[in-house]
């Protein structure tokens, strides 16, 4: 500690008198009124112009854990980082959520939501810190702390500013004033009492109490250069004057945890709860190692990428969900619980090491999803997919809405075998490309018996129910001597240019008569 600074000098070097005591933070931000054992969560992204798989996750366990709880959920921007453009890598953020239905309820009462819009804040919990003479103006340059650093690492030291390292920590009023006239502008830094040869202890809800050395640095508080708080004095501010109960971040944060609780201590707040989850992995198809999921080398770790592909997002929701609460896939198989929201997040459980994320996994969970997916909310995904990403294939189902809707409901009306042969949106269309002429592709390699096909043309009748169909098959073969399986697979390759389809019968049905007929005529040319 130090001598705090006066009210002027305060003034000046925060370029302004703060707006707020605490006293009125306190009274403006009151403590929500909300049931007991509430959860109040955020999910804080940087705005990067990138969603990373992993930030869904968060904000998924977020979500949840509000909405279990009779809490409230909060989307706030972390826009401190005025190098960046913001505007566009807000709208993927809210777009994102807004897509997989992760619902946030920024009441403006505790905004603003935006962090480059809470200078006032900063500035007020700064100036109190300032008077009491636990932070201070620092006018060390990038150069002066260039050379500090070689100088720690000639001598093997720890690297940073702390001790008698800090140059500006026990500067002089008189000093300060003759920089400020100078036209010098500072960074405000914390005056940290703590000694790293004692030790810390940091409650974590998963981890439990986890003990580090104290922090030492004076780390930065407010920039120097846009007078914006650093990610550590902003979640300080925010999360009490936000009133979050817990910080669910990635376990990166755990680091720099020490230094929060020191901070929170010296203000004298009770510190959220928090949850340090587990980065999202893979396993490396080189390697065969276990990995993070990576930005660079991942397509799957960009949410935009399961969005263009037309994974459903409720079953990429459900998936992150079980990896959250891994109870969950066991309860949905048995029928308890109908979707994610309906099973209850144990913080305590949230895996805290080594969660892996399987693109055979997703598949299984999309199947699912899909399968139990009522025929005309499956038409409307596949129509918003290709409206958006297939201009080809909205035109063709634009011709002709029905027609889709009859396809994608062949196997669909028995609940004991439904069919589970569809992924996403994209490949749901793929998967029944054969159902129109300009992408039907005759199959080659298929060695037909025309004899039969000729045979079945004789006696075809779209009007057919399914057992006369049927039972003109039989004799056919009957006829030729052949199973009647062989009859079916000749129709069915002739028709489809596949050896697997659904239900032959309704395949024909939907087809209608003209293009049964052509795709057969065809092969007898
Ligand atoms: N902006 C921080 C990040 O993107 C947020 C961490 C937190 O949730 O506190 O990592």
């Amino acid at each position: 500690m130090r001598d705090g600074l006066s009210a002027d000098l305060i003034a000046r070097v925060l370029g302004g008198a703060p707006k707020y005591t605490l006293a009125e933070l306190e009274e403006k931000y009151p403590a929500r009124d909300l049931p007991d054992g509430a959860f109040v969560t955020r999910f804080a992204p940087s705005p990067t112009g990138y969603m990373h798989i992993g930030g869904l996750y968060q904000a998924l366990v977020d979500c949840k854990l509000a909405q279990q709880s009779g809490g409230v959920f909060m989307l706030r921007i972390e826009d401190t980082d005025t190098k960046r453009e913001v505007a566009d890598a807000v709208k993927i953020i809210e777009d994102s959520m807004h897509r997989f239905g992760l619902k946030y309820n920024n009441d403006e009462k505790y905004g603003p939501y935006y962090q480059s819009k809470r200078k006032d804040i900063y500035h007020s919990v700064a100036a109190d810190l300032l008077a009491r003479g636990l932070a201070y103006p620092c006018f060390l340059t990038a150069e002066d702390m260039e050379k500090i650093r070689e100088n720690q690492k000639a001598a093997g030291f720890a690297t940073g500013i702390y001790g008698e390292f800090a140059r500006d920590r026990d500067i002089s009023e008189e000093e300060i004033i003759r920089r400020l006239d100078a036209g010098q502008v500072p960074s405000i830094r914390l005056y940290s009492t703590g000694n790293p040869q004692q030790r810390i202890f940091c409650k974590d809800a998963v981890r439990g109490s986890i003990g580090f050395p104290e922090n030492n640095e004076d780390i930065v508080l407010i920039k120097s250069n846009d007078g914006l708080p650093t990610y550590h004095f902003a979640h300080l501010c925010d999360d009490h004057f936000m009133r979050t109960t817990h910080v669910v971040r990635g376990e990166e944060w755990l680091p720099s945890f020490p230094l929060h609780i020191q901070l929170f201590r010296m203000m004298g707040w009770t510190p959220p709860m928090y949850i340090h989850t587990s980065t999202i992995d893979k396993i490396d198809s080189e390697t065969g190692k276990q990995r993070k999921l990576s930005k660079r080398h991942d397509p799957e770790a960009n949410v935009a990428y399961f969005l263009r592909d037309g994974w459903p997002t409720g079953a990429v929701l459900e998936y992150l969900g079980n990896i959250a609460a891994s109870g969950y896939e066991e309860a949905k198989n048995k029928g308890q619980v109908k979707s994610i929201w309906e099973y209850p997040l144990r913080p305590k459980k949230i895996p805290i090491s080594g969660a892996l994320f399987d693109m055979k996994k997703l598949e299984w969970w999309a199947r699912e999803f899909i399968a139990t997916m009522p025929v005309d909310e499956l038409v409307r995904h596949v129509r918003e997919w290709a409206n958006e990403y297939d201009l080809q294939w909205a035109a063709r189902i634009g011709e002709n809405p029905e027609y889709l809707k009859n396809i994608l409901s062949i196997e669909r009306d028995n609940p004991k075998r439904i069919r589970k042969d569809f992924i996403t949106w994209h490949q749901t269309l793929d998967e029944v490309a054969y159902f129109w002429d300009d992408l039907f592709v005759q199959n080659t390699e298929y060695a037909f018996n025309t004899d039969l096909l000729r045979a079945f043309l004789e006696t075809f009748d779209i009007c057919d129910d399914k057992d006369s169909w049927w039972n003109k098959i039989v004799a056919i073969a009957s006829g030729a001597g052949v199973k009647n399986g062989d009859v079916a697979m000749n129709l069915r390759v002739a028709v489809t240019g596949r050896t697997n389809t659904p239900d032959l019968y309704s395949i024909m049905q939907v087809m209608g008569a003209d293009m049964v007929k052509s795709r057969i005529g065809d092969i007898l040319k």
